[in-house]
């Protein structure tokens, strides 16, 4: 029998595991349901340098949750269920010294009789570099390639033939190329912003947005972009079901910033769903608090799977599945909408399962005077220091 903590009450050998768990080169613990250590295995104890098995009753004794760890388990919740964790790291307390050995990656399972295996590999950085790298290189390419291509291949057509062809034929391989282009502008933009973003440069100008008036504008810029003859939705107007309740809510934020959050969620909803069906645009106070507003923008498209909804606001993700290719992206669009939507102050939730549409809600606070009241203040505070 290895080292354990409850030798006594373990029986893991009755389920053949300990010959595979002690042989693991992959670290390997036992905890019963309420994270208590039954069993750790050779790999684990050197990844850890425990020196002592007998001080370690609890999971969260050796390793402690940066603030990216959502499993409950690890965070040592009295509910805690054991999450897969696809992502994200867990730091050991135990090595100070050596911090860059100790990031490690977690995985639960259930063994039965209440018993969890957690599979604690060392975290490689270099992996999730190469990953993060490889799915840039991969998106930013195709992205950069598929308009150049478009560009290059109708801009030759007309040098070859443009004399031959009708006029009306000439305007919409020219169209065409404009569109492309502002595609190319649209990514080297999109990219600008994220990286700007993730460096926590962003400047943002406060004023009272009228919400009406600034969704009706974003719906109509979404609606024009859907019908341009490049679009998979060519020619097909998309329908947004409007509802600004009451109509005069203005939210207090920064106007262009907030019009980007806006256009990414109704451009999202009208890629990402079938022509035809409706996009609804909700607006509307918080029943609970009226210094705070909700938007909540709902699509009937195809819906993305529960456990990758946290993956969709990270930088180049794309869910894999047939849109994949056929629709415009680089996977930048939710990290910005989320990043800007923090950053004025609000928060963005996402609700979808596979076949049922897509659900994004924004918060954003509610210009109320106070809020106005407090920014002026500030901001004569800081001339005044100047
Ligand atoms: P992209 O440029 O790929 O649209 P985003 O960051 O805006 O990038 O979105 C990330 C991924 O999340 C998308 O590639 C898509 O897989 C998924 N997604 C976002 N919005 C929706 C939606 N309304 N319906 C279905 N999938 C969506």
């Amino acid at each position: 029998m290895p080292e354990s903590n409850h030798a006594d009450s373990l029986s893991l050998d009755d389920l053949g595991a300990v010959p595979l768990l002690e042989s693991l080169t992959s670290g390997a613990m036992v905890c019963d349901a309420a994270g208590q250590v039954l069993y750790v295995n050779p790999a684990l104890r050197q990844l850890l340098g425990t020196p002592s098995l007998q001080t370690v009753t609890r999971l969260n004794d050796w390793i402690q949750p940066p603030p990216k760890v959502d499993c409950a388990f690890c965070l040592g919740l009295p509910d805690g269920e054991p999450t897969p964790l696809h992502s994200g790291f867990l730091q050991s307390a135990s090595q100070p010294a050596q911090p860059e050995a100790l990031k490690v990656k977690v995985k639960h399972s259930t063994l039965g009789a209440g018993w969890i295996l957690t599979l604690v590999d060392p975290f490689s950085e270099d992996t999730t570099l190469t990953q993060a790298h490889s799915d840039f290189v991969s998106t930013v390419s195709h992205e950069f390639r598929t308009p150049l291509t478009s560009i290059k291949g109708f801009a030759d057509t007309l040098l070859r033939y443009g004399t031959q062809l009708p006029d009306e034929e000439k305007r919409r391989f020219i169209s065409i190329i404009k569109d492309q282009a502002d595609r190319l502008i649209r990514l080297v933009e999109n990219l600008l912003a994220a990286s700007r973003l993730s460096a926590g440069r962003v400047e943002l100008s406060y004023r009272p947005i009228p919400l009406k008036k600034l969704l009706e504008k974003t719906m109509e810029s979404v609606r024009a972009k859907t019908m341009a003859p490049s679009s998979a939705h060519s020619g097909t107007p998309r329908v947004f079901q409007l509802s600004v309740h009451p109509e005069s809510i203005e939210v207090w934020a920064d106007a262009d910033k907030l019009e980007q959050v806006f256009i990414n969620l109704l451009d999202n909803a009208a890629k990402y769903s079938p022509d035809g069906t409706p996009v609804s645009v909700r607006a509307e106070f918080l029943p609970e608090d009226d210094a705070q507003v909700r938007i909540v923008v709902q699509d009937q498209g195809p819906g993305i799977p529960a456990e990758l909804l946290p993956k969709i606001f990270t930088q180049f993700y794309r869910v894999e599945s047939p849109l994949k290719q056929q629709v415009e992206g680089t996977g930048l669009g939710l990290y910005i909408t989320q990043s800007l939507t923090t950053a004025m102050g609000g928060r963005i939730l996402a609700e979808s399962a596979p076949g049922q549409g897509s659900t994004f809600t924004v918060i954003f606070p509610a210009a109320t005077p106070e809020r106005q009241a407090i920014y002026q203040r500030r901001l004569y505070a800081s001339e005044v220091e100047r």
